[in-house]
């Protein structure tokens, strides 16, 4: 398949657990070489299986706050008492390399980079979000993970409300998937990644 025509990077936002690793990961699957992954800086510690420089950057809160003073990141905020953080250089070099860069970040990164857009800087991204069928089974999703302490799910689950709320502001998503079942909300982002180029993005 050919990559997008829109190769402008995605982002992707959601209440934690929604399923937004599990989406972008079938992408990264089913259409290697096409797109990648913005891999954050994060001050949280590494759950199982995730590997520094490939899920996240993960640094300390002292690295993190020096890389704040030398206006390395796009955007940055706080998230369930830890920091996260988009490199400015992660973003230009995946897409110097051709790729899409596929952003996963909460509201109030998403909230930044847009304000940025609004005054006339930074990035040209298209805005996916992703919703749960319900609350309830938010957290069955959260809690079957078992990734995380009864602390770490409560402050998710509070902030889940509050991104819920935020995602039906008009204007800010240009598409709201709900990850009812998997292969249908992945075809539809599979759809909307693919989707034709507004006239203006093609080169
Ligand atoms: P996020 O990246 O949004 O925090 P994950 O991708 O880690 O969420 O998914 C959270 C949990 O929900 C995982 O255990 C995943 O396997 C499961 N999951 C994801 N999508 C679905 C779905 N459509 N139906 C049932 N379980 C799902
Ligand atoms: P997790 O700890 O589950 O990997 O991520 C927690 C939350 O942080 C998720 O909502 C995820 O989208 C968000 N997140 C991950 N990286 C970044 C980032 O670089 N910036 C912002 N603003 N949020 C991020």
């Amino acid at each position: 398949m050919a990559p997008p025509s829109d190769s402008r990077p995605v982002v992707i936002s959601g209440p934690s657990g929604v399923g937004k690793g599990t989406l972008y990961n079938l992408l990264f699957e089913r259409h290697p070489d096409t797109f990648c992954s913005s891999v954050s800086h994060t001050t949280r510690s590494p759950r199982e299986g995730e590997r520094d420089g490939v899920h996240y950057h993960f640094t300390t809160m002292e690295n993190f706050e020096r890389l704040i003073a030398d206006d390395a990141f796009i955007e940055h905020a706080k998230f369930g008492g830890n920091r996260y953080g988009t490199s400015k250089q992660t973003v230009a070099e995946q897409t110097a390399k051709g790729r899409v860069v596929i952003l996963d970040i909460e509201m109030e990164g998403v909230k930044q980079i847009q304000e940025q857009r609004a005054r006339g800087s930074s990035l040209d991204a298209r805005y996916v979000f992703i919703a749960p069928p319900s609350v309830e089974l938010l957290e069955q999703r959260l809690r079957g993970r078992g990734t995380e302490t009864e602390e770490s799910v409560q402050k998710r689950l509070t902030q889940a409300l509050v991104e819920l709320e935020y995602s039906k502001t008009p204007g800010v998503h240009d598409k709201i998937i709900v990850n009812d079942d998997l292969e249908t909300a992945y075809k539809e982002l599979e759809d909307f990644i693919y989707q034709p180029a507004p006239a203006a993005q093609q080169v």
